[in-house]
């Protein structure tokens, strides 16, 4: 018998009619012959409901009560999901992430699965039931609840189908499967098929807004037949896996990140070690930085830029003010304004013309490069926020994807 998890975004569980929707869905599939777990996130916007809650009472609130507010989201969805397929007629049973198995680490707010154990919903798959799950949750060692970053239910379905050896785990959200550009401002933007896990990496890190990241690293892991789809239309997805046909496409789509501010440290001494000094620093504080940019020495002096989330910007900035002030810089710029546009594809690291074809087609659109940097699959650059928009649909166009 086949296994098939499946996991429901918030918007694809909001109401009741979602729901009885996605019961639809679910006991459709089981009804094939499948078993079937699925996993869901917690309805619309209770997520951001709950937060806004909490802040009400302390907006200083320990990250471990976070956690305990934030799961009881998902624990609305899987428990009216159950009742609802209940209804229909089908054997089902929800499991909160610790019922399920789930065991994470203690970085409550953004922590990491370290275990699923399987057997109970081994057990409960034995005897035929529909498993819900809760996503977005485990505990640690010490019974405690945690959560796994926003987002995170995507990572908990790849981790299940990935213990639990599933055939497929299907991704439905409320778009119909991973485009070429964001297809809300992107109009030519378009479905693809399937797509590579590395290719799927960078868009989701990229900030396509698609997949969880982590939980496309962990689909690469562990080799998880991934396919995104819509809750919503009966179209088939886009799939996610090592090898795709050869499209001979180069460049696979564009993606866009505003979420990046800019940091500079200006006038610093130019000795060896410093930028040594200046990231390890960011390091030792789990401060993940992005594009770095050094400039060349005159005078004896030289700046450096890097990139860093927003929600790491005020620790950034008081770190570089302390280093800035005990090795005599000339002080700190932070630019908020700011967005990382980049295009990716497996198959552009070979050939030369790609890097300035992208860079023409921001010229013709009189957009100004702040900052580049390339890897094997991906060329990003830093434009103005205001220019975002017209940049990704400049190289959108100028690919032809
Ligand atoms: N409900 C959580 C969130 O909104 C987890 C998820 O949706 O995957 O971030
Ligand atoms: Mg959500």
């Amino acid at each position: 018998m086949n296994l098939v998890v499946q996991k429901f975004g918030g918007t694809s569980v909001k109401d009741a009619e979602r729901i009885f929707n996605v019961a639809r869905i679910i006991t459709e599939t089981y009804q094939k012959g499948n078993n079937v777990v699925a996993v869901v996130s917690a309805q619309g916007d209770t997520t951001d409901d709950l937060i806004a809650k909490a802040e009400e009472i302390n907006p200083n609130a320990s990250k471990r009560e976070m956690d305990v507010l934030l799961t009881t989201g998902e624990q609305i969805s899987m428990s009216l999901l159950a009742m609802a397929i209940e209804k229909m007629g089908f054997p089902v049973i929800s499991l909160t992430g610790w019922q399920a198995g789930f065991l994470s680490d203690s970085t409550h707010g953004a922590a990491r699965i370290r275990r699923i154990n399987k057997e109970r919903i081994d057990h409960e798959l034995t005897k035929r039931n529909i498993v819900i799950v809760a996503g977005f949750q485990a505990i640690n060692r010490y019974d405690d609840l945690t959560t796994l970053g926003r987002g995170g239910s995507d990572t908990s379905a790849v981790a299940l189908a990935a213990v639990l050896h599933a055939d497929l785990c299907q991704i439905f959200t409320d778009v119909d499967g991973v485009y070429t550009a964001d297809p809300r401002f992107v109009k030519t933007a378009r479905k693809m098929d399937e797509i590579t896990y590395d290719e799927m990496l960078e868009l989701a890190s990229l900030g396509a807004g698609v997949l969880h990241n982590r939980s496309v690293e962990m689909a690469k892991k562990y080799n998880v037949n991934l396919e995104v789809l819509s809750s919503l239309t009966k179209n088939p997805g886009t799939k996610i896996k090592e090898v795709v046909k050869l499209e001979k496409m180069l460049v696979r789509g564009v993606a866009r990140d505003n979420d990046v501010v800019r940091i500079s440290i200006v006038g610093v001494p130019d000795q060896p070690g410093f930028a040594f000094k200046i990231f390890s620093q960011l390091a030792a504080k789990k401060v993940n930085v992005d594009i770095i940019l050094q400039s060349i020495g005159r005078d004896g002096t030289k700046d450096i830029s890097f990139t860093v989330s927003r929600s790491h910007k005020d620790l950034a900035v008081s770190l570089m003010e302390e280093i800035n002030d005990r090795l005599g810089g000339k002080g700190i710029l932070c630019d908020e304004n700011i967005s990382k546009v980049s295009i990716v594809g497996a198959g552009m690291q070979t050939n030369p013309g790609v890097a300035s074809k992208m860079f023409e087609a921001l010229a013709e659109a009189n957009i100004n490069i702040q900052m580049i940097s390339t890897s094997e699959i991906k060329i990003s650059v830093l434009v103005a926020l205001a220019d975002s928009d017209k940049a990704v649909n400049a190289i959108h166009d100028a690919f032809d994807l």
